[in-house]
């Protein structure tokens, strides 16, 4: 080992789902299937790329603004990002600096094990039920600090509010992080409860809902208070997270409540018209209320089956890790794309589904 190696900061990365270039039916990173609003289009074509000479608004005014006015909160109570991961790794920095570990799910999004790791953060994971539920008494120990996602990922299940709520009340003397990625897909939001509980931070992104990933725009909403903190420790990162193009074609998007409201619709009648599909084929398929479903068939192996739906272009995800190495996260695609990897299973498990 060369002497330097030791001083090297060594993580293992968080593995995102392939982005093939070559055209796929790509069910495999929660993209959404639709454009985003067409005023971000407009916005994009009317953009005067003089404007790129100069930096960036670093305190993204406008945005948090737009943000601000959609929820009804004050614009000091929003932070924005360059997408949730940013948003969600500046919170691990700034608020999870306790000696004693921070808490999220056995079963959850992996970058959070990733974050803990690299900015050395002790953590202990929760065990899911055997329903892969939450269990909120697992939070309600000391510890020093909370996250989780709802709806959960990979698992694709809402808890309801009462139950987010009362693993915020069990927490008062830490910071307890909603990641609401999938929300809109869901329910009720957590940000209903940001001015009861001021150390509740609520992350949310426009890569979902929004159809915007390819942009990375997301955002936090909390109480004055750790919002200064979240911004000291930004500028003290980096000073101008999000670009030009991003502030102005976020502001587009979040004005467009009716083409929000919309896609939201389309996404719901996809999934719940999916699930039956997945039910009359034999796969067993977690309740999901996100915009993608989290299945497994008794009867074929799921990595078998995620290299054959690859080998005919339809990409999904598979971790193959414990407790989960029998199930496949399909994303919802466009009602076409969908019928299409049906055709494809129908064949695969054998079985002709009725109309
Ligand atoms: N949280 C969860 C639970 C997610 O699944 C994702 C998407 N991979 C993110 C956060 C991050 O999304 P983004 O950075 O695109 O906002």
């Amino acid at each position: 080992m060369r002497e330097y190696e030791k001083n090297i900061r060594k993580v293992e990365p968080y593995v995102p789902g392939e982005q093939p270039q070559n055209k796929v039916i790509k069910l495999n990173t929660n993209e959404n299937p639709y454009p985003p609003s067409p005023r971000v289009a407009k916005a994009l074509e009317e953009m005067d790329s003089d404007r790129f000479r100069l930096y960036p608004d670093p305190a993204c005014t406008a945005l948090t603004e737009a943000l601000a006015d959609f929820y009804h909160v004050n614009p000091d109570q929003v932070f924005v990002g360059v997408g949730s991961d940013d948003v969600l790794s500046m919170c691990f920095l700034t608020f999870f600096n306790s000696d004693k570990p921070i808490f999220f799910p056995d079963i959850t999004y992996s970058f959070y094990k990733v974050w803990a790791e690299l900015y050395r953060i002790p953590y202990e994971c929760q065990k899911l039920d055997g329903d892969f539920r939450i269990v909120k008494e697992d939070y309600y120990k000391e510890n020093g600090g909370v996250i989780f996602p709802n709806p959960n990922a990979p698992t694709a299940l809402y808890e309801e509010l009462d139950v987010v709520e009362d693993i915020i009340r069990a927490n008062p003397d830490v910071i307890v992080i909603v990641d609401e990625a999938y929300v809109d897909f869901a329910g009720r939001s957590a940000m209903e409860l940001i001015d009861r509980y001021e150390n509740l931070i609520v992350v949310q992104t426009f890569s979902k809902a929004r159809s915007m990933a390819g942009m990375r725009i997301g955002y936090a909403v909390s109480s004055p208070r750790l919002i200064k903190y979240l911004n000291d420790a930004k500028y003290s990162f980096n000073s101008y997270t999000m670009n030009q193009a991003a502030l102005v074609c976020g502001v587009e998007a979040v004005k467009d409540r009716e083409y929000f409201e919309e896609g939201l619709h389309k996404i719901i009648k996809t999934r719940e018209w999916a699930k039956g599909r997945f039910e009359e084929l034999g796969f067993c398929c977690l309740d999901s209320r996100a915009n993608f479903i989290f299945a497994t068939h008794p009867e074929y192996d799921a990595k078998e089956l995620f290299e054959a739906l690859k080998d005919n272009g339809i990409y999904v995800r598979y971790w193959g890790s414990e407790r989960i190495e029998q199930y496949l996260r399909i994303t919802i695609g466009t009602r076409e794309e969908m019928e299409v990897l049906f055709g494809f299973l129908e064949r695969y498990v054998g079985r002709q589904m009725p109309g």
